[in-house]
């Protein structure tokens, strides 16, 4: 095990840090990733450029499956699968040692317009031994509401959870500060790698040297511009996203509702999503009075007592886009002791758990 602590190193050159783990990102990826290397009791240092988990993480709408799970490849399902039992600990762990309601709950996910890929999706399930029922306009407003019997049909996959994110990493931030061989350095960009032959000896930030034995990218959106310095290129582009929120409703619903690729879900204390969009527009983080139209106009048109409500609250985030949504998680070579935990597009909060162990298990030989 290293040692952690910040000594100084004369007049002229900037304080350094050791530390057995460096972590360059605290999204969701690089608290995950945090909460497991504190637990194998290494030292570990997370860097991040702003605030812990305010990047797409914190605008994530929490939901814990891939929107159309037989379109997504079977990597990203069976992330999302071995993510399913530790949430349930973590969860139960996080929220009794912050008391952070994390709005963790089995909402399950009601397809409405299924008709184009119905019978694909039901090849899916069966193939995957997923559940899933077809329901009539019957089933949809007894099982649902009213307010759903318009439509032909609907394809509910009932084993599907959803989290309220902000909260989720509000809670992992917490108990990670609570760590002592943790250090949290936001508002801490790292500039640059500082290697020798194929061994990363460390970072430089913002403000100092930080050495450490393994560096580990999970800088989301982030993470191209990052390893572009070392000279190599990997698939990751932002992707914006928008969604909108609408004050609690004392009617709410149950399930997570996708239609023509937007979705409205009920969160904790009856707030209503509405989300989200998908565009390559670079880093810009800006929202627009187009998107807040089309998910307005989506909002009210499918849930028609957001009428009597507002609208309370619209942003922005930058997904980790991939070509097909899968992930890297791997070492970066030709380094020995980089890392990268990035690329989950989509569908992060919902790999995180599983994710994050795998990468920890890849790396059991040098930690
Ligand atoms: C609108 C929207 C809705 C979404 N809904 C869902 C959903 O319902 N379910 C789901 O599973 N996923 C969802 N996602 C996707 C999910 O949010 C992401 O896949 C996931 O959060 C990625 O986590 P991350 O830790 O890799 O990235 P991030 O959360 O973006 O974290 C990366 C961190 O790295 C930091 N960083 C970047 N560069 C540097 C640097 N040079 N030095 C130091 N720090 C740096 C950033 O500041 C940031 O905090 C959604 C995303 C958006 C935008």
């Amino acid at each position: 095990m290293g040692r952690i602590g910040v000594k100084g190193e004369g007049k002229r050159e900037k304080m350094s840090m050791n530390t057995d783990v460096i972590i360059i990102g605290g999204g969701i990826m690089g608290l995950m990733t945090a909460l497991l290397c504190a637990e194998k009791n290494l030292t570990v240092t997370v860097l991040d450029k702003g605030e812990l988990g305010r990047e797409s993480s914190g605008a994530a709408g929490g939901i814990l499956s891939a929107l159309h799970p037989w379109r997504a490849k079977p990597i990203i399902n069976q992330l999302v699968e071995d993510s399913k039992l530790p949430y349930q600990s973590l969860i139960e762990r996080l929220e009794a040692e912050t008391e952070i309601k994390i709005g963790y709950r089995k909402s399950g996910l009601l397809i409405l317009d299924p008709e184009a890929e119905k019978q694909e999706a039901i090849d899916w399930a069966i193939q995957h031994k997923y559940p899933f029922e077809l329901l009539t306009p019957q089933n949809l407003e007894n099982q649902f509401s009213p307010h759903f019997r318009s439509f032909q049909e609907g394809l509910w996959f009932p084993d599907v959870f959803l989290l309220n994110p902000p909260r989720l990493l509000k809670a992992l931030t917490l108990t990670l500060q609570k760590k002592p061989h943790v250090t949290l350095s936001p508002h801490e960009a790292v500039c640059d790698f500082i290697v020798k032959d194929n061994r990363c000896l460390g970072v430089k930030t913002i403000k100092r040297k930080v050495m450490g034995g393994q560096v580990i990218v999970t800088a989301g959106a982030w993470s191209h511009l990052l390893l572009s310095t070392l000279g190599i290129t990997l698939a990751i582009q932002p992707i914006r996203g928008q969604i909108l929120s609408f004050s609690p409703l004392p009617e709410t619903f149950q399930p997570i509702v996708l239609f023509k690729n937007h979705y409205l879900l009920s969160q904790m204390e009856g707030r209503i999503l509405a989300g989200s969009t998908v565009e390559d527009v670079g880093f810009s983080k800006e929202v627009t009075e187009e998107a807040h139209t089309t998910l307005k106009t989506f909002a009210l048109n499918l849930w028609p007592p957001l009428k009597e409500v507002n609208v309370l609250h619209h942003w922005a985030g930058l997904r980790p886009g991939t070509p097909d949504g899968v992930p890297f998680i791997d070492r970066v070579a030709p380094f020995d002791n980089i890392w990268i935990n990035s690329g989950h597009f989509r569908n992060g909060i919902a790999q995180a758990p599983a994710s994050c162990q795998w990468l920890l298990d890849k790396m059991h030989h040098e930690i």
